[in-house]
């Protein structure tokens, strides 16, 4: 929701990295500070909770929340590629519980809604199980990219359609007088920053951005769809943004590389970084890095297991 109230009054607007590899999951001690799993975020206006896609990071969002999940649930697609659902029949236990809704949002088919594309995907003999047989009800809804969003509880977000293949769409958060863009899946253009998109994230707080190449890779990677991590740069000082965070980041890039990516993004602009899975970031507030932390082990769910193999 639009509101003035101080961002400190309820937590103010938070934004959490479930998933920030882009294409395919990757695993491996290369991996290990910057994470494998594919786009999930996790987005907090206050109690108000969105995630914006359902690539592998999911998984670890649903293990993490439990039954702390709100009883509706509003995931926000930036598009359908694998790499942005292949999360979603693994969204334990949400799943699994009758009494949970989960509203999909979808923007980038013309108005349809993500339904029968995932239908398509989570069906025999692609999957086993499909997707209306899950406990849970699911709705799905469709809109065009570049209509804001508004909720039933007045809650709004605004919407723009990104230059990708099949189109993707950025949202725009504001909550506690603070403004947060996610802009990923997309390929920049030339000329470069785009009007519209300036328009958009124009005084963000807190801009995540498509930083799958680098300008030295990006030539014969044209065409692809992602972007680099200098466009962000150029895009979030023309725009006034305060902060850039990089997701969608390539499976070959390892933790060492990254480092040296985000050591040369920073002598440009030093609130840049690049996001690590399960990083939490108060938006507006000064971004502390995490440290390299051995990760919490996984509950296994024999049941659940057995329910979708
Ligand atoms: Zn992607
Ligand atoms: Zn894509």
């Amino acid at each position: 929701m639009m509101t003035s109230e101080s961002p400190t009054s309820d937590g103010g607007l938070v934004l959490r990295f479930w998933g920030v590899r882009g294409s395919t999951p990757v695993s491996g001690s290369s991996y290990a500070e910057f994470g494998g799993s594919t786009p999930c975020l996790e987005v907090r206006c206050g109690d108000r909770m969105f995630l914006i896609d359902a690539g592998s990071g999911l998984y670890n969002c649903g293990q993490h929340h439990r039954d702390a999940l709100p009883k509706q649930v509003d995931l926000l697609f930036s598009h359908l590629h694998l790499d942005h659902t292949s999360g979603l029949p693994f969204f334990k236990p949400a799943i699994f519980d009758a009494e949970r809704t989960l509203n999909t949002y979808c923007g980038n088919l013309d108005g349809a809604s993500a339904e029968e594309a995932l239908g398509r995907l989570f069906a025999p003999p692609l999957f086993p199980v499909t997707l209306d047989v899950l406990p849970c009800t699911m709705r799905h809804h469709g809109f065009r990219a570049g209509e804001p969003l508004t909720f039933p509880d007045g809650t709004r977000v605004d919407t723009i359609l990104l230059n990708h293949p099949q189109g993707s769409v950025g949202y725009r958060f504001e909550h506690g007088g603070k403004r947060l863009c996610v802009i990923s899946d997309i390929e920049h253009t030339d000329p470069w920053p785009d009007p519209a998109l300036l328009d958009f994230v124009r005084d963000a707080d807190l801009m995540v951005y498509d930083g799958m190449f680098t300008d030295c890779e990006y030539p014969t990677c044209r065409g692809w769809g992602h972007s680099t991590w200098q466009k962000g740069v150029e895009l979030a000082k023309a725009a006034g943004v305060k902060a850039l965070a990089i997701i969608h980041l390539h499976p070959c890039h390892s933790d060492t590389l990254l480092h040296s990516v985000e050591a040369d993004m920073q002598a440009e602009m030093p609130s840049a970084f690049i996001a690590r899975e399960r990083q939490s970031v108060l938006v507006g507030a000064p971004v502390e890095v995490p440290t390299v932390a051995p990760r919490p082990s996984e509950a296994i769910e024999p049941l659940a297991l057995a329910r979708i193999a």
